[in-house]
């Protein structure tokens, strides 16, 4: 059976509507082919997210790996040459990977905590994990937010400090977060959209108070195609370095917040700030460092489990209880706002510092259709090598060493099909089992065509 990639996309918007409007979908209904459509789709873009995450990776510390995934929002600037050498501690070292760097003039700030891989689970938990991601946000907006920077002179939780970070390092810490991010940008661009809706209909006098619980309002075609492109764009970027990094979203209120603890805590003293901040990374990362040494792993299995499950609970995260009905309507935050981090237009030299930013900020208004946006889109595409095949990057890097036989893998995931099944985890085991059944065919129609060419 086939299904468009739109199909599928709209399909994800739907998950992503149910979790802005606190709608758990019905997964046991396995009968309704609608259902067995989304849940289809689900799997698709979450294997996706996960065959495509350590692509983006780079030869990162384990620590910094670890601190990138903990981070549910990232913003990066334009810093001047005096401030990046003071945050990098006058080592001219890369505090991603460790080398020695001099190109990159942007710094990385990050928040969290953030679990990527508690958003890849089933299509059902999206809808808690959403509600528990949004009700922490929101307490950034709260009145005594910011009470431990008055009171205890201490940064807030949330924020992880700032990072300068070498050219590629930055690209990909870039990439890495939009994969980390995508399905619970999805779900907070849902959000925006709904309260866009309520607010249209109750100037209009049209609003009752409720939506109709199976309506899709989010979901167009349009909306769909966005997300296709956006992902294209995304998995472009990674096979090849050429192509432009789709934009980071941030929300500048939330920065905003963030930038005044850190004013209250340095008392409005650049060098004590700047010095803040980096001590703030710097913790992060030991303490992070200490995690992943914990599990000793080595550091060339960079294949699925080499970054991912090494820290994996690295923000420290305990499977909280959900409480989704708890979730009061939010306010009116915006995760929208799109630095012009002029990634690809080295051209374009220091001076416009500000002024680029803040122009950048006030063109993206448009949430849902933010991933739209020109500068987005990867450009020149036909005069660009197409990217390797899925095949072909198994294949080298099954050369290389770093990938297991193919039966071997088969047996892996077949082992993984059991623990699942063991663990009751049965929805993911039937992805387990269509993966194995898949496989096979494959490797039968491998097997054959040798064969033909032999004979
Ligand atoms: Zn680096």
């Amino acid at each position: 059976m086939s299904t468009s990639r739109e199909d599928r996309a709209s399909n994800v918007l739907w998950i992503a509507e149910m979790a802005a409007r606190n709608i758990q979908p019905d997964i046991e209904d396995v009968d309704d082919p609608g259902n067995a459509a989304m849940l289809r789709a689900w799997d698709a873009l979450t294997s996706k997210i996960r065959y495509l995450m350590p692509r983006a990776a780079a030869s990162w510390k384990p620590e910094f790996q670890a601190v990138l995934n903990s981070s549910h929002s990232m913003r990066v600037e334009k810093i001047a040459v005096e401030r990046k050498s003071q945050l990098q501690g006058f080592t001219g070292v890369c505090m991603a990977c460790g080398r020695e760097e001099r190109n990159c003039r942007y710094s990385i700030d990050l928040a969290g905590p953030f679990d990527p891989w508690r958003w890849l689970k089933g299509a059902d938990r999206v809808s808690p994990e959403y509600a528990t991601f949004i009700n922490k946000y929101e307490e950034t907006f709260s009145k005594g937010f910011l009470n431990c920077a008055t009171h205890r002179g201490k940064l807030p939780d949330v924020d992880m400090g700032t990072y300068v970070v070498g050219e590629t390092c930055l690209r990909k810490a870039k990439l890495m977060y939009l994969l980390q991010t995508m399905v619970m940008d999805r779900c907070y661009a849902a959000e925006r959209e709904m309260e866009a809706i309520t607010d249209e209909e109750k100037h209009d006098g049209n609003f009752d108070g409720n939506f109709e619980l199976s309506e899709q309002y989010t979901v167009t075609d349009e909306a769909a195609a966005d997300l296709v492109q956006r992902q294209d764009a995304i998995e472009l970027a990674i096979a090849d370095e050429k192509r432009p990094v789709p934009e980071i979203e941030t929300d500048a209120s939330f920065w905003e917040v963030i930038d005044e603890g850190r004013n209250l805590v340095s008392n409005g003293d650049p060098d004590r700030f700047n010095q803040l901040i980096r001590d703030r990374a710097k913790k992060m990362l030991r303490g992070l460092k200490r995690h992943c040494s914990e599990d000793e792993r080595g550091e060339d299995d960079e294949e699925e489990e080499g970054w991912g499950s090494a820290c994996d609970d690295a923000s420290g995260e305990d499977d909280d209880p959900y409480h989704p009905d708890e979730r009061p309507r939010s306010t009116k935050r915006r995760r929208t706002c799109v630095v012009n981090d002029a990634e690809g237009d080295e051209e374009e030299e220091e001076e416009e510092e500000e002024g680029a930013q803040a122009g950048a900020q006030s063109g993206a208004a448009g949430s849902f259709s933010a991933g739209t946006s020109r500068e987005q889109l990867p450009r020149r595409i036909s005069s660009r090598v197409p990217p390797p095949s899925a095949s072909a990057m198994a294949g080298m890097q099954r050369a290389a060493g770093n990938l297991p036989s193919r039966r071997a893998t088969l047996v892996s995931l077949m082992e993984l099909q059991i623990r699942l099944a063991r663990q009751e985890k049965h929805v993911d085991a039937a992805v387990c089992t269509n993966a194995i059944q898949t496989l096979q065919e494959l490797i039968q129609r491998v097997d054959e065509l040798a064969h033909s060419v032999e004979s």
